[in-house]
């Protein structure tokens, strides 16, 4: 395990294989990554003249752009990563046949780890059961949920929980109290039973940031801590909300709210 990622970064490079996304959340208000192609499009920036992603508002409009010429981007690398892909890499407009070619590039280079965050599980099911035979998620590739209310949790999580390998869930941004539901069984791929406790191996939690940020109420963030504790599950927290400013100083927080554990390794 380790705590040593400065300002809460559980990943260390992030690759964007999937330009542009739209939103499917409550979490997707405040975008940054929309905020980011918005501006960058804006001004002329090299690289993001490949489409316009944003509308006037500078929400992401739905326009997809994949990257397979930055697949390479891990194989080059000798040095053990933690990736992060970026956007959203099951989003309906990216077919599953790209899909499968990040997969294969994880499969390539089995000294990185690969964190594949997506706010859309059953188009990630669905690959699941698309590649049947063709493959399986190998151990360095984690599938992430992110989930910001209740009724994302109680709508999204059984189906997140079908898919096999590693999973962990992103509660960023953590828009209001959520009660997560360690002690239902969820059957699996195979028509299995299995409880969350099983399937859930690392969760990260944060409030909003940026300019227009919604604020967490720190119970909030102790609330989802004390159940990933009381079930032994790595528990990361990124950023809270401290006298109504975004604060990335543990020595600010609540007691309660000072963990940082993952079960991935950074070096
Ligand atoms: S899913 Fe993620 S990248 Fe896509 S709009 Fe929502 S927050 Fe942005």
């Amino acid at each position: 395990m380790s705590n040593n990622f400065e300002n809460g970064k559980y990943w260390q490079v992030g690759v964007e294989l999937v330009s542009g996304c739209s939103p499917c959340s409550p979490g997707c208000k405040n975008c940054w990554s929309a905020a980011l192609a918005h501006r960058f499009y804006r001004e002329g920036e090299p690289g993001h003249e490949s489409g316009i992603f944003t509308d006037e508002a500078g929400r992401f409009n739905g326009d997809i752009v994949v990257h397979p010429e930055r697949l390479c981007i891990p194989l080059k690398r000798r040095k053990l990563t933690v990736y992060s892909i970026w956007n959203d890499w099951a989003h309906e407009a990216v077919d599953h046949d790209f899909r499968r070619q990040i997969m294969r590039v994880a499969e390539d280079c089995r000294q990185h780890t690969v964190l594949a965050l997506t706010k859309r599980p059953e188009v990630a099911l669905d690959f699941t059961r698309w590649m049947g035979d063709l493959g399986s998620f190998p151990e360095n590739w984690w599938n992430g949920l992110t989930i910001c209310t209740q009724q994302e949790a109680d709508k999204k999580l059984p189906i997140f929980l079908q898919i096999p390998g590693n999973k962990f869930l992103n509660f960023e941004p953590l828009l209001e109290n959520i009660i997560l539901p360690f002690n239902d069984e969820f059957p699996d791929l195979d028509g299995c039973y299995e409880d969350m406790r099983h399937n859930i191996k690392a969760v990260i939690l944060g409030c909003e940031t940026g300019r227009k940020a919604r604020q967490m109420n720190p119970d909030w963030a102790i609330n989802i801590v004390r159940q990933c504790k009381a079930d032994d599950i790595p528990i990361w927290v990124k950023q809270v909300t401290v006298n109504g400013k975004v604060s990335k100083n543990m020595s600010d927080w609540p007691d309660e709210l000072r963990v940082r554990e993952l079960p991935w390794v950074i070096k």
